[in-house]
């Protein structure tokens, strides 16, 4: 999906009241399920639950691994592979049961030297899981594919967050069991993995987020008091270097702090909104490394948002080492309890978006217990692409929203109550 700036010169200045509800945000308790995470204890023998092998206490997967580099503690994992068609790796069954549907995170840290990837492989470096449903279906998924030569980073992904049209959930009925298998596959070198978790949760509420990417004008001018009637603070996705642009299409320094003092969230969207993955290493890590134009406004962001929604591995690297929590790109879905905070999903506002399709996904966080990002761009009356809200769909919008009880929380809220730490 794209996304792009957009141009507004809308200027309808009103001021309304606000009424701020602050919900709590409280994470959910992490507990791991997984027997020897982080690969400290040796020879825990499978019938105890441990991974197998005696000596590292793994079950041992294609060409297996060694102890080698590790994260926290004393030890993890070295896979290797001399070759761009081999598989290695370790894995452990987890036994669940489950007699109702139950987001299931799966992650852990990653280290990598050289790895290259075979032509048109996507496992690389990554946390590969075959998830057996309680029907015997097995849903196949692996986290995002680590590449070349990277320091520590953490990986992961939510089992009721998989998706491939935004749409079907591909989890879709209780877990029996997981297969958790950190591994190097079709590509060459080495790549070492430390403390791995597996958290089970039981969702107990929904909540909405209500984001404008870009920093419109409009957002101030048209979207603001529809928001302020019904106590709702947004949050903004800001591209940091148009506030002090002077360019009347985006909001100014000053109208974000106003936002952000009465409440609302402000995150990253990069310095100038270009593509990631078209730029130099150099180029690139400017872009993500801006939080200290924000901190010279006194704003604190810990989210980045990717311009265009477009990323891969190094840039997701890259925004962790940068200290951002969390990464929101633009792909389609909702956020369960226990959601890894580098892949935070989104539903998208077009101009063709009704009423009605915000309220099916109002109704799908309901029945999930999920979180939803509702992201809108400009809100103005006519539009050069599709990326707009008309000030009456938005209003519409808003009072949808209002009716379905569902609480508001700013995006930092969200990660913060449905995200897993570190
Ligand atoms: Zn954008």
């Amino acid at each position: 999906m794209k996304e792009q700036i957009m141009r507004s010169a809308a200027v309808i200045a009103v001021l309304g009241l606000i009424l701020t509800v602050i919900p709590e945000a409280k994470a959910a308790e992490q507990v791991n399920i997984l027997v020897n995470s982080g690969f400290e204890e040796a020879g825990v023998p499978v019938e105890q639950g441990g991974w197998g092998d005696p000596a590292s206490a793994w079950h041992l997967f294609g060409g297996g691994y060694t102890r080698g580099a590790y994260h926290a503690g004393q030890y993890g994992i070295d896979i290797t592979n001399n070759d761009t068609v081999s598989l290695a790796g370790a894995y452990q069954r987890i036994d669940l049961g489950q007699t109702q549907v139950k987001p299931v995170f799966i992650g852990g840290f990653v280290k990598g030297d050289n790895i290259v990837n075979s032509a048109g492989g996507y496992f690389g470096a990554s946390i590969y899981a075959e998830i057996h449903l309680d029907n015997g279906r097995i849903v196949y998924w692996n986290s995002l594919a680590n590449y070349g030569t990277f320091d520590w980073h953490w990986i992961g992904f939510n089992t009721a967050a998989l998706t491939i049209d935004g749409v079907n959930k591909l989890v879709n009925r209780p877990i029996s069991h997981i297969y958790i298998v950190p591994l190097l596959a079709y590509a060459s070198g080495t790549a070492s993995f430390d403390d791995l978790a597996a958290y089970e949760f039981t969702p107990d509420h929904p909540a909405l987020t209500i984001m404008f990417d870009d920093g419109a004008s409009s957002v101030y001018t048209a979207a603001k008091p529809v928001m302020e009637r019904h106590g709702f603070r947004g949050t903004l996705a800001i591209v940091s270097d148009a506030p002090g642009s002077g360019d009347a299409d985006f909001m100014s320094w000053e109208e974000i702090k106003e936002l952000s003092g009465s409440g609302w969230g402000v995150a990253s969207h990069s310095r100038t909104h270009r593509d990631l993955t078209t730029l130099s290493q150099t180029d690139m890590l400017s872009e993500i490394n801006n939080r200290d134009v924000f901190a010279g406004q006194d704003l604190t962001v810990t989210s980045f948002i990717t311009p265009f929604g477009a990323y891969n591995s190094n840039i997701m690297n890259a925004a962790e080492k940068a200290g951002y929590a969390s990464v929101r790109n633009y792909e389609q879905g909702d956020n369960p309890q226990g959601s890894f905070p580098g892949e935070i999903k989104i539903r998208g506002i077009l101009d063709t978006t009704t009423t009605a399709e915000l309220a099916g996904w109002i109704n799908e966080a309901k029945a999930n217990n999920s979180w939803i990002v509702i992201t809108f761009h400009e809100i103005v009356p006519s539009g050069d692409d599709a990326y707009h809200t008309t000030p009456e769909i938005f209003a519409d919008m808003m009072a949808e929203i209002a009716a379905s009880g569902v609480s508001v929380i700013t995006y930092d809220e969200g990660v913060a109550t449905y995200g897993v730490t570190k």
